[in-house]
């Protein structure tokens, strides 16, 4: 009884695992077609000068409509793009992309900075200066009009590969931002060796500010500690008015969030 129980699980769980396997395996297959095809595409989403109130900069988002499964968000298919050399394919897309649209939103009046995301295996790519450069060149966008955000625990692995690469693109004159801050265990001390531009205060942090003091404390001394080495601070994830108010008043820079502006696609933001 018991031992065919125990097969029947066993099976069970082979099955689950095959088709678990296989769906991700046709996602991936269906991912690099929609890179090879062009079918991604970039929802940006505003980041606003807490002091003007105006927007300054837009975060480019990737987006990815699958004919089939619809909308699949970055957080699936970003971490399936990783296990791959597709995430080489995916960064120089978005890179591309992004820097066209904004080169081309700027050249008709509209003033604002193109901030995107890096991940962790882009940062190992020697692959990667040559490419951000050539995006510039070909578009015209400044160097210093770009600023591309690296999560902490990316930063924080102390890979010999990675800090050149931040090296090189420091000297080109892109800005760099540390982001989802908070969530790892960076040190004043390694913020401040890795010169960066931006801190940007990861959303769990910010969706609790107003519920508990703790929040309103910790958000207060990455603000500090941030401004001690001269960051500018990004709140992630801003959704009601008491928390922008409390943002305000712990000198907080800029901010981005839902209540601010949802990521949307370029023609709905500017035409
Ligand atoms: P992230 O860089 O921290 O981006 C912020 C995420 O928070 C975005 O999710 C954005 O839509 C969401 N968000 C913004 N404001 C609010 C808010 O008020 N409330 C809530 N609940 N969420 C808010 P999204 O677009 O799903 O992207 C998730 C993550 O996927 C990004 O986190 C980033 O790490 C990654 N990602 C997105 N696009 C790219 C890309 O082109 N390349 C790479 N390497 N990663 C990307
Ligand atoms: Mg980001
Ligand atoms: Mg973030
Ligand atoms: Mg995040």
């Amino acid at each position: 009884q018991a031992k065919t129980l125990g097969r029947g699980r066993y099976e069970f769980f082979d099955v689950e695992l095959r088709r678990r396997m296989q769906r991700r395996l046709r996602l991936e297959q269906d991912l690099r077609d929609a890179v090879r095809l062009g079918k991604l595409w970039a929802a940006y989403q505003p980041v606003v000068d807490l002091r003007s109130g105006q927007t300054v900069a837009v975060e480019g988002l990737l987006r990815w409509t699958h004919p089939v499964h619809g909308a699949v968000p970055p957080t699936e298919f970003i971490p399936l793009a990783e296990e791959s050399d597709l995430i080489r394919q995916l960064g120089s897309h978005v890179l591309r992309m992004t820097t066209r649209e904004l080169a081309a939103r700027r050249a008709s009046g509209v003033d604002v900075d193109l901030k995107i995301n890096l991940s962790t295996r882009q940062l190992d790519d020697p692959g990667l200066v040559p490419e951000v450069e050539a995006a510039l060149e070909s578009t015209g966008l400044p160097a210093k009009a770009l600023c591309l955000e690296i999560t902490e625990s990316a930063l924080m692995r102390d890979s010999v590969l990675a800090g050149e690469t931040l090296t090189a693109l420091r000297e080109l004159g892109v800005r760099l931002a540390i982001d989802d801050f908070g969530t790892g265990y960076s040190s004043l001390a390694q913020l401040q060796r890795l010169t960066l531009d931006t801190l940007k205060i990861d959303r769990s942090f910010v969706t609790r500010l107003g519920e508990s003091d703790d929040a309103e404390v910790i958000v207060k001394s990455i603000i500090a500690m941030a401004h001690a080495v001269k960051l500018t601070v990004v709140a992630e994830g801003v959704e009601n008015e008491r928390q922008l108010e409390l943002l305000r008043e712990l000198d907080c820079d800029q901010a981005q969030g839902y209540l601010l502006g949802r990521p949307a696609p370029a023609a709905e933001l500017w035409d």
